[in-house]
């Protein structure tokens, strides 16, 4: 760790003690002018968006990796996120000692401030990166047992391989969407166990995911395995994800390949990208794996880190969010870097701008699960709301609200928000 995890520094600009970007956190994203201009990259201090490509254009970064690269005028981060860890730290750096509050460099530059200090309200979030495969885990012990023991019962909850390997499904990229996109019911093909015969129609069973997902920095080339202990330098950071899930559709086409339609419809995240660097003071380990994984599955290090996560919930007849479970991300029995170093066993190459996500992150508790089909028990324990109101499932007009921060000492490290209202089938 170094000065910018201090948890003493303070900003110039007035960021609120609850506020999820204070000077500690400097994420990255991608941002728009609204009413019209280019694409920066960015980061968020406060309420307010830093636009990168005018402090390079200002020379701010000079002598550093990036001086020249033009990395944060590109419409995504993934020409920055290529550059590996060196280039972020060095980046990070002279971002937290611009914006120190002893710093003049842009505190009494007014012009410079004019351009590259937005208001959020005047900030329009792009999708930061441009992802070419998702992958989705299944990576929480908890979560998988629930599922199993709902679908299969408590005999058959955990398959024979899952404590062994980091299950997965290869995703489908071009449906992630941004915070705030909505997400519309999708009809399949489903069959109740009791039903004769399949039938097509709106999904009945609308279901959230909460997780987390990892970036890919520098990629590995095809045939070159990534080792457990190398994870990190390939990891650029983190992000909120849900999962929309479609369980009545899942439940029928799910054997024997895994996940498909039910999965594909819309899967949201949040716009800023938390680093690693920026979460390295709440490192902790993890689960006890028992049975030892295999050699190439073992960390040297301590590899997950204290992420406290929260799901609310709004249906149309509230003002407000109802919270409906909290979870933490050092809950997931497989960390990150298993996860990376499973991936690329066989020499598959992940690419800059790839998106592993973690798997639904449920906790050891009721209020800890992190879906509908775990909080109501495979449908038969309805989620009482604060208005009086029932839910088996989502029903249409319901917002469904992720939140992640690591708590720090008067100061925390926040995700932003990843939000998808559902609509009705079209
Ligand atoms: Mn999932």
């Amino acid at each position: 760790m170094d000065e910018t995890h201090d948890s003493k520094l303070k900003s110039w600009v007035d960021v609120a003690e609850d506020s999820d970007f204070p000077i500690q956190n400097i994420p990255f994203g991608v941002y728009s002018p609204k009413g019209g201009g280019d694409l920066h990259v960015a980061t968020a201090i406060g309420n307010y968006v830093l636009d990168l490509a005018y402090l390079d254009e200002a020379g701010c970064f000079e002598g550093t990796e990036v001086e020249g690269t033009e990395v944060f005028h590109e419409p995504t981060l993934n020409a920055f996120m290529s550059l590996g860890r060196k280039a972020w730290k060095d980046t990070r750096k002279v971002i937290s000692n611009i914006l120190s509050e002893n710093n003049d460099t842009l505190r009494d530059n007014e012009e410079l401030k004019e351009l590259a200090l937005v208001s959020m309200e005047n900030a329009e979030m792009e999708f930061p990166v441009d992802i070419g495969d998702y992958t989705d885990f299944y990576s929480s012990k908890e979560h998988a047992s629930n599922v199993g023991t709902i679908f299969r019962g408590p005999e058959n909850a955990l398959m024979p391989n899952w404590l062994h390997l980091p299950i997965a499904y290869h995703g489908r990229a071009s449906s992630v969407i941004l915070d705030g996109g909505d997400i519309i019911r999708p009809k399949g093909q489903t069959k109740a166990p009791d039903a004769a015969a399949p039938s097509f129609g709106d999904s009945k069973r609308m279901d959230f995911e909460l997780e987390m997902g990892l970036f890919i920095g520098p990629g590995n080339g095809l045939g070159e395995p990534i080792s457990v202990n190398d994870a990190e330098e390939h990891i650029f950071g983190m992000a909120l994800v849900n999962d929309w899930s479609a369980r009545d559709i899942q439940a029928w086409e799910y054997q024997p390949l895994g996940p498909f339609l039910a999965k594909n419809l819309a899967t949201t995240i949040s716009p800023w990208i938390i680093t690693l660097e920026a979460l390295e003071p709440f490192r902790c380990s993890g689960p006890k794996q028992e049975p030892e994984p295999l050699e190439y599955l073992r960390n040297k290090n301590d590899s997950t880190f204290d992420i406290n996560l929260e799901i609310h919930l709004k249906t149309e007849k509230m003002d407000d969010y109802d919270l409906i479970s909290s979870s933490n991300y050092n809950y997931l029995y497989w960390d990150m870097n298993q996860q990376v170093a499973h991936h690329t066993t066989t020499g598959c190459n992940l690419r800059t701008g790839d998106m592993l996500a973690s798997g639904t992150i449920s906790g050891p508790e009721k209020n800890s699960r992190g879906s509908m089909l775990e909080l109501t028990w495979g449908w038969s324990e309805p989620i009482k709301l604060s208005n009086g109101e029932e839910r088996i499932a989502l029903e249409d007009g319901d917002t469904v609200l992720l939140k992640g921060w690591c708590q720090g000492e008067g100061y925390r490290i926040g995700f932003g928000s990843c939000t998808g209202k559902l609509l009705p089938s079209t």
